[in-house]
């Protein structure tokens, strides 16, 4: 049951509540009534009297409550639609893993490119000395 589910159900059973005399206030009309003051319904003693049930709720509201309280002891599982909480967090969660990875691997790249770049400098001042020294050896033959 969706808590919107519940709220509705739980709706129901109190308008049917509010709608239930419990015939809790009587009185005695004449010699053999039993009157409720609240809804007015009478009962004859030579017809068996006001039912003794008639201080609880029916059946059907009781079942229903009871229904509803053991939906509310139960945490919601929606299995009809997605999750869009726990999807959305989840989301999350992933893109700020990859965002992490990506960072990581940016810096990686501007550590490779520095290094690169001096091994380039080297490779610059390796060649000018090799340069020289032919130079050098051209003069010398
Ligand atoms: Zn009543």
């Amino acid at each position: 049951m969706t808590p919107d589910e519940n709220k509705i159900f739980d709706a129901l059973i109190r308008y049917a509540e509010k709608r239930t005399c419990l015939h809790e206030d009587t009185y005695r009309g004449g010699a053999i009534w039993e009157i409720c003051s609240d809804c007015g319904m009478k009962w004859a003693d030579d017809e068996g009297g006001k039912p003794k049930n008639t201080g609880s709720y029916p059946k059907e509201i009781e079942d229903a409550r009871t229904l509803l309280h053991s939906q509310r002891e139960q945490p919601f599982v929606d299995n009809t639609v997605p999750n869009k909480k726990i999807s959305l967090s989840y989301l999350q969660a992933q893109l700020k893993k990859k965002h992490d990875e990506l960072a990581k691997v940016r810096d990686d790249i501007r550590v490779l490119c520095c290094e690169a770049e001096s091994y380039l400098e080297s490779a610059e001042e390796a060649t000018s000395c090799i340069n020289d020294a032919i130079d050098r050896l051209s003069e010398m033959v």
